[in-house]
């Protein structure tokens, strides 16, 4: 490679507050019927004041602290002039060369390096109405109109569009642990947009940067970036001239396509919102905000390697999802083996998941009924197999692990005088095999007990059939 990528995130994230950012309306619009969620306010009607939601505030401090950013003791809110049909007031409310919080990091991780990202600022807006474009007809939906909307930018210390996705991620993660936004991208709730610039290794001064837009997903966001860098590389490399212009990425053809050339780029004149005094936070505010803040995704990664002697890679699947990583300190509470349940919740409950296509938020397995199946199983009711199989009917019908057993018969057969006449019938049954085991071929051992097992519906006990086939073949002779 022959030129560096410099990529810059701008992220918005719409925040789950109960109401709007400057009036009382409702800001949970997500399925709600069209423009049932709105007031004179967030419909930009003359002569209304906005009036500031101390939540959203809140939950930017608490982010801004996440992303190790200084909060700003007074910041302003600014108009953002422009006219769309999404925009009511013809301005949105946003921030501008006072915002609420600069100069923070968050730390990424690629391929087992640890980077920090430079976060420029995180503040706070609102979001504007929704267009649906219908035959030939644009129809405005304002209910997200006024939305609390909290935008991060990052520096543009991004080399690669793995590490812009490791840093979309890491976002999302840290928003969800906050609980300050949901950080759905397939929903619109977090929405991001790239600057990238390409200059050769080892220069110090910036290329010319394209801005991409239209990222609806993190998949979208690496695809996008890494056609983007191909992009400009084949121009530089034929000497071209890269344009300042915006990009949007088309999923469907999988390319890049120019939306806006500089020429027409926005002059949004914004000024100081007359309507609004400048926010003013008190450090005493921050202090207690700082004190309450949750558990943060590297923390409790750290947490649980030291306090459940967990390997760090399980430690990291864990935490990646909040929800998942409370399951599993449930489960541990249950049942205190930290790395049973581990293997349990990363091997098999997620292979349901996946095939289910759900999330943990949904199961029907509590954490009470994983622990009395993992009970059943160091008991030696039943056996790693069949524990499999009762796990997957109870996360189809929330059904009790003992219940399941006892209703299919599916307690393991650990008593001798059972297994010997099976195993005398496959021993009979199979005489050039046995034959073959006792000229030397122990390797045939394990077909052996496969076909016990086979024999008993998978219930027999593993290590009694092992055992007493070894002695069964060998007495033989
Ligand atoms: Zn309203």
């Amino acid at each position: 490679m022959k030129y560096e990528a410099i990529i810059g995130m701008e992220v918005h994230a719409e925040l789950l507050t109960r109401s709007k950012m400057f009036c009382s309306c409702s800001a949970a619009f997500f399925g709600a019927e069209p423009n049932t969620l709105t007031c004179p306010v967030c419909t930009g009607m003359p002569g209304v004041l906005p009036v500031i939601n101390r939540k959203a505030v809140e939950y930017t401090i608490m982010t801004a602290l996440a992303l190790n950013c200084e909060i700003a003791e007074a910041s302003v809110f600014s108009r953002k002039n422009y006219f769309y049909p999404d925009l009511p007031k013809s301005y949105q409310i946003s921030m501008y060369d006072l915002p609420l919080s600069e100069n923070g990091w968050l730390e990424i991780e690629v391929d087992g390096n640890s980077r920090r990202i430079g976060i420029e600022r995180v503040h706070l807006e609102e979001d504007t109405a929704k267009l649906f474009h219908v035959g030939g007809y644009s129809l405005v939906d304002f209910n997200r109109s006024g939305v609390p909307l909290m935008e991060i930018v990052s520096r543009p210390d991004m080399r690669s569009a793995d590490e812009a996705y490791a840093y979309l991620i890491k976002l999302r993660q840290i928003l969800r642990y906050l609980g300050v936004s949901s950080g759905d991208m397939e929903k619109g709730a977090m929405r991001c947009e790239a600057n990238v610039s390409l200059r050769p290794v080892g220069s110090a001064e910036y290329g010319t940067k394209v801005e991409v837009k239209n990222l609806n997903s993190f998949r979208s966001v690496k695809l996008a970036l890494d056609y983007e860098i191909r992009r400009q590389s084949r121009i530089l490399d034929e000497r071209g001239n890269i344009e300042q212009v915006t990009m949007g990425w088309d999923e469907d053809r999988g390319v890049t396509v120019v939306q806006r050339s500089k020429e027409y780029a926005h002059d949004y004149r914004y000024f100081p919102e007359p309507d609004l005094p400048p926010l003013s936070i008190s450090r005493e505010w921050v202090e207690e905000i700082k004190a309450k803040l949750p558990e943060l995704p590297d923390a409790r990664r750290d947490r649980f390697v030291a306090e459940y002697g967990l390997p760090a890679y399980d430690a990291g699947v864990l935490t990646a999802d909040k929800a998942v990583a409370d399951y599993f300190e449930a489960c541990v509470r249950a049942y205190p083996q930290a790395k049973t349940i581990s293997n349990w919740i990363g091997g098999e409950l997620f292979r349901l998941l996946k095939e289910a296509e759900t999330g943990i938020e949904e199961v029907k397995v509590t954490p009470a009924a994983l622990a009395e199946l993992l009970t059943l199983v160091e008991k030696g009711t039943i056996n790693q197999n069949t524990a499999k199989a009762v796990l997957g009917e109870m996360f189809r019908s929330g059904r009790a692990a003992a219940e399941i057993v006892a209703e299919e018969g599916l307690a393991q057969i650990s008593d001798a005088d059972e297994l010997g006449p099976v195993i005398d019938e496959v021993i009979a049954a199979h005489p050039d095999e046995v034959a073959a085991y006792r000229a030397g071929k122990e390797r045939l051992l394990g077909w052996f007990v496969g076909q016990v097992m086979k024999a008993t519906r998978g219930k027999a006990n593993p290590q009694l059939v092992t055992s007493l086939l070894k002695e069964k073949l060998q007495r033989r002779q």
